[in-house]
């Protein structure tokens, strides 16, 4: 793994600052709420977040010769200053303050904040390569400069992956200007995106015979990667084990998992394109047909496992659409106007149970710990319908 940064320093020292302040929120929160002070946080975080987005101290004159320590700690003497002013009692602007400069020392900056995120993902990555003869491609994390984008970025937030001779480029564009506390705590969940829906995306040779199959990393028309993936990451980012980076303290897990869920129901809204909602969908209505019908069998690892195995297969598109498909129409509620409420339901139950027939086998003769998903994808993808 490698890091190219193109973000401007000024950028660079103001995402860093922001990122603190936003950790020292949080930090300081959780001890308020420990100290039965609770109804002083919400206060504190309005204050602060106010003061962020209202301070001149982000002019670029002021920092463009300082390093991040430096500005850090003129940072930390401003915001005691201006917490002074608006609140009363001085242990909490203490505590902020001292909060704060632990912080400042602890965390470094945002680029090395990414990229514990990535080796994260990595690391985590690995176990899906042991039984497939393919392996993990080399992964370049580029943060790019908003102001590059053509058409120019509005957002605070943006990725794009690209294939490249020596493996994949993700580029992350982080607006430092309109960051703000939940953009913050999106920017894990935009980079796991990037890495399991498109940088794994076409690597081991798939069931295509000599048919050439062009790599789709970021096409959002494929309802695959954009949808059912997307709900497939956000599930490996919150899962149990997935084994966070050492900085992401426990109290930060929980606006981590807001925003996560946050983002990833807006994505998959139909309003923001109606082939990601459908794949958004069928991934959903999988998940909660494992749990029920594979509970004995780490349900939530079967799908990840078959996911991730049919993301990196190297597919033509309509095949791994197919797949997606041949769960959709199993668990899809009956369409409107068809059958009366009994015998839909019926119907339903007879869908479902149709379709546990059709993977169990895959499932219960298993090597090891894991499912058969090569050679349930195979199946799939050979079914007329
Ligand atoms: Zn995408």
């Amino acid at each position: 793994m490698e890091t190219v940064d193109h973000l401007h320093p000024h950028d660079l020292k103001i995402l860093t600052a922001k990122a603190v302040c936003f950790r020292t929120v949080v930090r300081l929160e959780e001890k308020l709420f420990t100290n039965d002070q609770g109804s002083e946080s919400l206060a504190i975080r309005s204050r602060v977040l106010s003061i962020l987005s209202d301070l001149e101290l982000f002019a670029a004159a002021k920092i463009k010769d300082s390093e991040i320590a430096s500005f850090l700690e003129d940072l930390a003497k401003t915001l005691e200053y201006l917490l002074g002013l608006y609140i009363e009692n001085p242990l909490i602007r203490d505590e902020f303050i001292r909060t704060f400069r632990d912080e400042a020392t602890s965390y470094r900056s945002i680029r090395q904040d990414l990229e514990s995120w990535l080796q994260a993902m990595l690391q985590y990555a690995r176990h899906y390569f042991e039984d497939s003869p393919c392996s993990l491609p080399n992964i370049q994390l580029v943060l790019g400069a908003p102001e590059l984008r053509d058409p120019p970025q509005t957002e605070s937030l943006s990725a794009v992956t690209h294939w490249t001779e020596s493996g994949r480029q993700i580029t992350l564009f982080l607006r430092s200007d309109s960051m703000d506390f939940e953009s913050f705590f999106q920017i894990p969940y935009l980079l796991s995106h990037e890495f399991w829906c498109h940088a794994l995306s076409n690597i081991c040779e798939g069931i295509e015979g000599s048919v050439p199959v062009p790599w789709r990393g970021c096409d959002p028309q494929d309802a695959w990667e954009e949808g059912w993936m997307d709900h497939v990451q956000r599930l490996i980012l919150l899962a149990s084990d997935f084994p966070m980076p050492p900085h992401h303290l426990p109290c930060l897990v929980s606006p981590l998992y807001r925003a996560s869920s946050q983002y990833e129901h807006a994505r998959s809204d139909p309003s923001n394109g109606i082939h990601r909602s459908y794949g958004w969908s069928a991934a959903v209505l999988s998940a909660s047909f494992f749990r029920q019908y594979f509970a004995a069998f780490k349900p939530d690892e079967l799908l990840l496992d078959f996911s991730v195995k049919l993301n990196i297969l190297k597919c033509l598109p309509e095949r791994k659409g197919k797949a997606l498909a041949f769960f959709k129409n199993h668990l899809s509620p009956p369409e409107f106007g068809n059958d009366d409420a009994l015998s839909s339901d019926r119907n339903m139950l007879e869908r479902r149970n149709r379709l546990f027939r059709r993977i169990a086998p895959f499932i219960f003769v298993r090597s090891g710990t894991k499912a058969a998903s090569i050679e349930l994808i195979k199946f799939l993808s050979s079914l007329e319908n």
